[in-house]
């Protein structure tokens, strides 16, 4: 009934804050002499100025995590025993992810992973991590997911034909540095896909029924926030990416109960390895009798950014894609539940579902 709530440790903000990375560094390297820091890297920056512009040290780790697709619980490992091999039984004095929500996620689960034996599956749930991890700093390049404050990193199960995070308190970072000049080239689209994240986790929180008074605070602060830099006429002016990045700082710490959208998106991706941004626009484009004024501000923020979603993305699937489909959402009972109640199966039944997502 009381739950002992974290939030990250601590923030920095600001046009330009990147440039202080080495002195938020300098205190854990002091502490540890010689101790590396493992830099987990978006692949898109490998061969851009921001690489040459990041505080990496001879005898630090750099590790390029592939976004192609989002994190897995086997590309989790993968990376876990890169890290362990260069540590080679030494310890880090931190691990900093620079990138969106799959950098990141990547990054917070391979810290959990260093300090608890067992594999990246093992922990997909609640609070099963036993050990802390490393000290973890996140630099976002890319805004919405909410990954830098929530306590979660999101691993697709492959095996399980399932997406769940690590949701525990160790996943969470120490310290978060947001500096909006790093989402200054970001395509328009995908910083629309991923930024209207936040506008979804957070619409879904407040249309539950599972509530808090904390979290519909924070959530309201970043609902708003979106509508401000979606509605806009450039959602991306240098101070409408400092808002979203703010909004999705507020909004990750709201995250937690979703509702329906979420478990459709997570079909999406498991099933046609969709990335989380945009399958939510997907799912939200076919819940317009569940969430008609959401429905509706979204539409608008399409046109207003003139962002566009093609149809038909569900078009010609075989009889097991939309079996797989319906099974990879309606196993996310706790969301649905928090929107339709304990009969959610009476609305969303499989032709309902099935309907929705050939109408995408
Ligand atoms: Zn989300």
């Amino acid at each position: 009934m009381y739950r002992n709530a974290k939030n990250v440790g601590y923030y920095m903000i600001g046009d330009g804050a990147l440039s202080q990375l080495t002195d938020l560094l300098s205190p854990l390297r002091d502490k540890m002499p010689a101790a590396p820091a493992i830099h987990f890297i978006d692949h898109y920056f490998e061969k851009t100025e921001l690489c040459q512009q990041l505080p990496i040290l001879e005898w630090d780790q750099r590790i390029f995590v592939d976004t192609t697709d989002e994190p897995t619980c086997e590309s989790v490992d993968y990376y876990t025993g890169q890290v362990k091999k260069f540590l080679n039984g030494s310890k880090p004095c931190a691990l900093i992810a620079y990138g969106g929500g799959s950098t990141m996620d990547t990054c917070k689960c391979v810290g959990n992973l260093l300090t608890n034996p067992g594999k990246a599956a093992d922990y997909q749930g609640w609070d099963l991590v036993k050990n802390p991890a490393p000290y973890k700093v996140a630099v976002p390049t890319l805004s919405g997911t909410g990954s830098e404050t929530s306590r979660t990193g999101i691993m697709l199960n492959k095996e399980k034909k399932l997406k769940l995070g690590m949701n525990s308190d160790y996943s969470m970072f120490d310290q978060v540095l947001l500096d909006q000049r790093l989402t200054a080239s970001v395509p328009r689209d995908q910083y629309f896909y991923t930024g209207v994240d936040t506008f979804m986790h957070c619409f879904e929180s407040l249309s539950g029924s599972y509530r808090n008074t904390v979290v519909d605070s924070f959530a309201e602060k970043a609902l708003d926030l979106t509508k401000k830099v979606f509605l806009s006429d450039d959602m991306m002016s240098d101070h409408n990416r400092e808002l979203l990045m703010i909004a999705s700082f507020k909004g990750g710490m709201a995250a937690g109960f979703v509702g329906v959208v979420h478990p459709l998106s997570a079909g999406l991706s498991v099933v046609l390895g969709m990335h989380h941004g945009i399958a939510n626009c997907y799912a939200l484009s076919v819940l317009q009798d569940i969430y008609p004024e959401p429905y509706e501000i979204f539409m608008e923020m399409l046109k207003k950014q003139k962002v566009n979603l093609p149809k038909g993305i569900c078009k010609n699937l075989t009889a097991e894609q939309y079996d797989a489909l319906y099974e990879a959402s309606i196993v996310h009972e706790k969301p649905l539940i928090n929107r339709l109640g304990e009969k959610y199966k009476e609305i969303l039944t499989k032709e309902n579902v099935i309907d929705r997502f050939k109408r995408m």
